[in-house]
């Protein structure tokens, strides 16, 4: 992560290790960064002019026993994934560094807690994969991605896809749809740190030169190091290649398993779809070309 990022990133763990849940600082999961229009107020730009406000990415905490205590008070704890026992499973801190996960409009990140079973003498973190299917479904709706070995994509933005490969649009044009909601934020926060130097300078004229020279001078060097979209030192803009949203449907559609059938057996969305195709009524089914039924019904 960038050092302004860093920054962010362990001033939030400082104060999730040190508060009970209810005082985070999220909402529906997320830390967000500061408001720069706000931060940036004729008071904030006496003090100092931080476009790295600007870079700043949201991050999702993931921390399941909490929302286990809400919802399952009987079985606190998570399950280990190995003995399926949680009798022997501790909190063992936090992941280091967070996961890079894709959001609609730019990355973010997702920090999650980490798990010891004394039992298997193994330690896990709350997103691998047999800690996510072990959720109650009122936990597991909550959790916004679909996790891939390094990284991860929002649930919403993978139903887009499954929407758009459904009605015949490639992954390239699903990634070239996707790169200009990206762009267009990136480009927006480019336009406000313009605007902004420039009330700094307007007001830097009107004020005193003793005062406003300094920062004057700090917005003028600053200018123009806006940074490109990919710059990994400023904004870090960032969207996946076709490639990769290609494994993400793969495994997101015909690998990962998603219902337990009456027989007991785990199947894949593919075959869900198909069972369900087998159940209901083809009257009902005729002229829904994109499954849009089937989308309500799962
Ligand atoms: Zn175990």
């Amino acid at each position: 992560m960038l050092n302004s990022q860093d920054e962010f990133f362990k001033a939030l763990m400082e104060i999730i290790k040190t508060k009970p849940a209810h005082e985070w600082p999220l909402s529906g999961g997320f830390a967000c960064p500061p408001d720069f229009v706000c931060a940036m107020g004729h008071t904030g730009l006496g003090k100092s002019f931080k476009p790295s406000i600007l870079y700043l990415k949201k991050i999702f905490v993931w921390s399941p026993e909490v929302l286990f205590d809400l919802h399952s008070p009987k079985d606190k704890m998570i399950l280990c994934p190995n003995c399926n026992r949680h009798e022997d499973v501790r909190r063992n801190g936090w992941i280091d560094e967070p996961r890079q996960v894709v959001l609609e409009d730019d990355i973010g990140y997702a920090v999650c807690r980490r798990y010891d079973c004394n039992t298997c003498k193994i330690d896990f973190n709350g997103f691998t994969p047999g800690v996510l299917m072990q959720l109650p479904f009122v936990v597991s709706e909550y959790f916004p991605f679909i996790m891939t070995h390094k990284s991860g994509i929002l649930k919403s933005l993978v139903r887009d896809l499954e929407d758009q490969s459904l009605n015949g649009v490639g992954m390239a044009g699903f990634r070239k749809s996707l790169m200009q909601k990206h762009l267009d934020k990136f480009h927006r926060s480019e336009m406000l740190y313009y605007a902004t130097l420039k009330s700094l300078i307007t007001l830097c004229e009107e004020g005193s030169p003793l005062v406003w020279n300094t920062v004057l001078r700090n917005a003028i060097n600053a200018k123009n190091q806006f940074g490109s979209f990919g710059d990994p030192s400023r904004y870090n803009g960032f969207v996946p290649s076709e490639s990769y949203f290609t494994k993400v449907w793969t495994e997101y559609f015909y690998e990962r398993k998603v219902m337990k059938t009456e027989s007991g057996v785990w199947v894949s969305r593919e075959t869900m779809y198909h069972l369900a195709n087998q159940q209901i009524n083809g009257n009902i089914l005729s002229g829904d070309a994109s499954h849009k039924v089937l989308h309500y019904c799962f």
